[in-house]
């Protein structure tokens, strides 16, 4: 390969090798053949881009005579040399020291690599698409590259300026420069199959592509190739949807777009342009490991924080975005952000703003509101369960499965209070472990009698959420089982025939029901709800809290779980508890025990149990339910 005379390594020049993983790194780039090679300068241009913002930073705390070429425009400038086989990426940022040319470059620990070589393994193809997301994207380079030099004088005066120089083999060199300007130029000679970067209008295609809304001018040749005005500081009826989803592509490197996005554009009562993003999905695997979740922050044009997360609540952390403002001072720093009055403010802005936003989601795209519901809705709950302040606005947003829909479908608060019978008082739901058994739960009885509708509470943290939830709207919101509880009276009760057991009969079952159980239940009685079901447990004086059983119950692992005492109550009309009463009442003149009669108690009671989600093991009622068969299998004489 020939060497022109300019990258010849000077007399004292010094070699290093590059520490082993990069030394793997490299080796795989260079030798793999990848499809999206064009990326390498998207992680050029990112690079440039970061080492602009922190110069820009360093700016706000350093008189001109500290800094090197103080006038010097900030951007970044892309030369293609077709005959030379070169493409040169320059920028006026901070630049590099030797030291941190061997820090940053290749000796010290880039702690990315070890992880991104094993995503590699995981995920062979995708190299080129992550690169970027573990620290090591300026290697992305050597896919198309047979040796890159790095030139850069650093912005402190007193810095000699240094070139890098890599044939992506094991070793690099480090030689001194001849620099005048500040910043950093990296040459790239193309590998003779892809000559194809040096051609210009393939560089404009592929800064347009993936580097379109960098925060600087990027330059192609002298002539500006993005976007001239950050997206976030247009207005917003000229942004077109491509341009949001590119934008966000950028932003995130995310492959999909985004499910909402949200542009805020104002100048009272705050200076505030911000370009918010819900995802499509929560997980986006490989790509967001090791992220920080968090908003980019910038003042007057500089990026002062990378990853803010004090600009939304908790509970909206999924949230991706740009958010800019004029009034915050240039010297806010990483420990003022969290009392700046003014962030409070912008705060307040944005999350307002976000709620409206996804209430309108919700009522002119339903289907996009369901997959964020399904996606991000768990956040939602939290921010209930844990941010007090917040419950009101977050009810509107919660969605339910419910008694008065099909199978899966889920519905608001707001819709549920719509459809209330006559003379309901309040929104109830039931808690239990799964839609399969709520649906089955004898509570729901009289609820259906009266066709009432009921919320059907299945997630583990909906137990958490509800206690902090009383009301919606001036609705109270309750449970099926509050022992205070009155329901309107159904219109037909008088005329309902139902065949209960005799008093005689009911009675000794209760008696002996109540011997069975002892100390687990705290009574036993008739029940004035059930239509269908044989039995339930209803919630008394003594049992308090039946949101906080469930959570005691899912935290049994931690602690012991004592199944909590609940009144057993028994439907007198069904067919179960009248034949049960019959053989409480042989047995009781006999002065004979029933292996039946006690079998059934324990059975009715235990299956009560299993539907309130509160049995501790299901699996121990098997061989009495085998039992239970066995009995009723028996010829009968
Ligand atoms: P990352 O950008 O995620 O830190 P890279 O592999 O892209 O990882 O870059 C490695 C490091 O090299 C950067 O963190 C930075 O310190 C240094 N660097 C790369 N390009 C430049 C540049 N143009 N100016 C100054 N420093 C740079
Ligand atoms: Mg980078």
């Amino acid at each position: 390969m020939a060497q022109d005379e300019s990258s010849q390594a000077p007399r004292d020049a010094q070699s290093y090798e590059f520490r082993a993983e990069i030394q793997q790194l490299l080796h795989i780039l260079v030798h793999s053949l990848y499809t999206e090679q064009e990326i390498f300068l998207r992680e050029l241009i990112s690079n440039a881009s970061d080492a602009l913002n922190r110069f820009q930073f360093e700016m706000l705390t350093r008189q001109a005579d500290e800094i090197v070429d103080p006038e010097a425009e900030l951007a970044i400038r892309v030369t293609t040399d077709e005959e030379g086989r070169t493409l040169t990426i320059s920028d006026s940022g901070i630049g590099l020291t030797r030291e941190e040319m061997i820090e940053n470059l290749g000796t010290i620990a880039r702690s990315g690599a070890a992880t991104f070589l094993r995503a590699l393994q995981e995920k062979p193809a995708a190299a080129s698409e992550i690169i970027g997301q573990f620290g090591v994207g300026f290697y992305a380079v050597f896919m198309v590259a047979d040796r890159v030099e790095v030139i850069s004088r650093s912005f402190r005066p007193d810095a000699e300026p240094v070139r890098w120089i890599s044939t992506g083999g094991n070793e690099y060199e480090i030689a001194p420069a001849e620099k005048e300007s500040r910043g950093t130029d990296i040459i790239v000679h193309l590998k003779e199959e892809a000559a194809e970067f040096a051609r210009p209008w393939r560089a404009e295609n592929i800064i347009k592509k993936h580097s379109n809304f960098v925060a600087f001018p990027v330059y192609l040749n002298d002539k500006q190739a993005n976007e001239r005005t950050a997206l976030w500081r247009q207005t917003p009826r000229t942004v077109t949807e491509e341009e949001y989803q590119g934008f966000y592509k950028q932003l995130t490197m995310d492959f999909e777009p985004p499910l909402l996005h949200v542009h805020l554009s104002a100048e009272v009562p705050n200076d505030l342009h911000a370009i918010l993003f819900i995802p499509p999905k929560r997980e986006r695997g490989i790509l967001r490991m090791g992220q920080e979740e968090g908003l980019k922050l910038y003042s007057r044009k500089v990026l002062i924080q990378e990853r803010t997360k004090e600009l939304l609540p908790a509970y909206f952390r999924f949230v991706e975005g740009v958010v800019d403002s004029e009034d915050l001072p240039l010297n806010i720093s990483r420990e003022t952000v969290q009392s700046n009055r003014i962030m409070a403010q912008l705060k307040r802005a944005l999350t307002d703003k976000l709620h409206k936003e996804l209430e309108r989601l919700a009522e002119e795209k339903p289907e996009s509101y369901e997959q964020f519901w399904e996606q991000f809705g768990p956040f939602l709950k939290e921010g209930i369960a844990t941010d007090f302040g917040a419950r009101t606005e977050l009810a509107s947003l919660l969605r339910f499965h419910s008694s008065a829909l099909e199978d899966e479908g889920v519905t608001s608060l707001k819709a549920a209070k719509e459809r209330m019978a006559e003379g309901q008082e309040a929104i109830y739901y039931v808690l239990g472990e799964d839609l399969r058994s709520v649906r089955r739960s004898p509570h729901l009885d009289s609820f259906r009698a009266r066709t009432m509708e009921v919320l059907f509470l299945v997630d583990p943290i909906d137990s958490f959420m509800i206690s902090n939830l009383r009301e919606f709207d001036g609705t109270p919101i309750r449970n099926v089982d509050d022992p205070e509880m009155e329901l309107p009276p159904l219109p037909d009760e008088e005329e309902r025939q139902v065949e209960a057991a005799p008093e005689e009969t009911f009675h000794a079952l209760l008696e002996r029901a109540k011997a069975v159980l002892g100390e687990r239940v705290t009574d036993v009685r008739e029940s004035k709800r059930l239509t269908d079901s044989p039995v339930r447990l209803a919630v008394t004086d003594e049992s308090f809290n039946p949101e906080m059983d469930r959570v005691r119950r899912m935290m049994r692992e931690q602690q012991p779980y004592a199944v909590p005492k609940r009144a057993l109550e028994l439907n007198r009309s069904h067919p179960l508890i009248r034949n049960l009463a019959t053989l409480a009442e042989s047995s009781q003149a006999s002065g004979e025990v029933s292996p039946l009669l006690d079998a059934g108690i324990e059975q009715l009671y235990e299956s009560a149990l299993l539907l309130e989600g509160l049995h501790p093991n299901p699996a121990e009622m098997v061989p009495r339910i085998q039992q239970l068969l066995e009995w009723a299998a028996a010829p009968r004489s």
